[in-house]
């Protein structure tokens, strides 16, 4: 049965519309959106509204992880002491561990405002590195998670196979990670079968990083991928820190971006996460290559990083979509603040994303981020317009910081204002999954969560 919605205001493709008629179909897509329409017997959305946030980057079981690694080391902490405290932590996780803390998360994500996961998973073997007696287990744990919570989800299997450039061993510390060829080939059509199942789930892949790959298992993953699939989403790790971009110049004479420009022909498939350190022509070429940059402000934040090469990257018309990546923060209007406040503290300039004068940045970064994200994702997702899924949030009017603000005011206040709950109401392939912030399963997720969260910890 088609259903219809009514909003005093909504942002279209075409801008912010006023007396907006939404009418969603049985199939969960918006089969019409009309403006300046009356609101008959509509249901009467209960703010202004806008399309939900594709959250491009997941490793979910990381959010158990937030704020345990915040200690002081002997030479000041890093990335790579922050990546041996996790290979720890995840020795003891079960699939049981990873279905109910990718419920909590999807959950958070959703009352958040994120309607769609893309999920990096690798985390694919028992304790010891064997395989589960169902080769997919965990990714189907997370496919459940995402369908429990009613959170969309592009799941993207990762292939990892080494310690470092040039096929070094791995670690035993990531022996959960590791697969062949084969056995990742059997993994990934597994998993595109359980995704097929729900028109809100696909399927794509994900190389891990030109650490954990070689060049030629790199085009052999990506040809198992498109055998499946020519269209899915292909991500990969890339130039998320100094060191690797120095291992990546040892190791061929090139940085890890200008690799991957020259040796895979990045195009609007693929999706190059972090791409924190590139150079002049590296920035160039990934924006003219249609690939969307994968920024995961708070994780790059917390890890120590760096600074992504925004402005240059935007004037050149690249794209960009935000990910909650080891989700030291679960908001994606905190994700924006501190892209931008990065680039300001950076540049000692402000509004430095803008690209225009007296354009709303809010805006501007909002719906540049939906429409990467949406590209990244392989959804029909990021707008609210005919075809479209029904992914939309309703923004808490009430909050004072958004007290008589409209259109992109809304988006600015919201993004860089004191708001605390910017979200009211939240709907998925028309199905509404949050209510004045609260999620139908939040309470019993919590509970499940908090007994994990006792066992681990303790
Ligand atoms: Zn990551």
């Amino acid at each position: 049965m088609t259903k219809s919605y009514f909003a005093e205001a909504a942002m279209l493709p075409a801008g912010w519309a006023r007396d907006v008629l939404f009418e969603v179909g049985p199939d969960g897509l918006i089969a019409r959106a009309t403006p300046r329409a009356a609101a008959g017997d509509a249901e009467r959305l209960r703010g202004p509204v806008i399309p939900g946030m594709p959250n491009l980057h997941s490793h979910a079981f990381q959010r158990a992880m937030a704020g345990l690694t915040e200690k002081g080391g002997p030479q000041g902490d890093s990335f790579w002491s922050w990546r041996k405290l996790m290979y720890g932590f995840l020795e003891n996780l079960t699939p049981d561990d990873v279905e109910v803390i990718a419920t909590q998360l999807y959950i958070e994500m959703l009352r958040a405002g994120y309607t769609t996961a893309a999920e990096f998973h690798y985390l694919h073997h028992d304790p010891k590195g064997q395989p589960y007696a169902n080769l997919a287990e965990v990714g189907e744990r997370i496919a459940a998670a995402a369908r429990h919570s009613g959170m969309a989800l592009t799941l993207l299997p990762v292939f990892y196979a080494h310690g470092n450039f040039g096929g070094v061993e791995p670690t035993p510390g990531q022996r959960r990670f590791i697969n062949s060829l084969d056995g990742f080939g059997r993994i990934l059509e597994s998993l595109a079968k359980t995704v097929q199942a729900d028109p809100s789930q696909r399927i794509g892949v994900a190389p891990h990083s030109l650490r954990a790959v070689t060049p030629e298992e790199l085009k052999a993953v990506v040809a198992a991928m498109e055998r499946i699939d020519a269209r899915a989403p292909i991500h990969i790790h890339a130039a998320e820190q100094q060191k690797e971009v120095d291992d990546c110049l040892s190791w061929s004479g090139t940085r890890p971006v200008a690799w991957l420009l020259d040796q895979m022909q990045l195009d609007a498939r693929w999706c190059v996460v972090h791409a924190t350190h590139m150079d002049a022509n590296e920035t160039k070429g990934l924006a003219r290559s249609g690939a969307v940059a994968g920024l995961c402000p708070t994780t790059e934040g917390d890890l120590g990083d760096g600074f992504f090469n925004a402005a240059s990257y935007l004037r050149a018309s690249g794209k960009i979509g935000i990910g909650g990546d080891s989700h030291a923060a679960v908001d994606p209007f905190l994700e924006l603040r501190l892209f931008e406040y990065g680039q300001r503290l950076k540049l000692e300039r402000r509004n430095v994303l803008a690209l225009a004068i007296g354009d709303s940045l809010g805006g501007q970064l909002y719906r540049g981020t939906c429409a990467g994200g949406a590209q990244a994702l392989g959804q029909n997702i990021g707008q609210l317009a005919e075809g479209f899924r029904a992914d939309w949030v309703v923004l808490n009017g009430d909050d004072p910081a958004l007290a008589e603000q409209s259109g992109d005011g809304l988006l600015d206040a919201a993004i860089f204002g004191p708001v605390r709950a910017p979200v009211r109401d939240v709907m998925v392939a028309g199905q509404w999954q949050v209510r004045d912030g609260v999620h139908a399963q939040g309470e019993a997720s919590l509970k499940r969560y908090r007994a994990v969260m006792k066992r681990l910890l303790n």
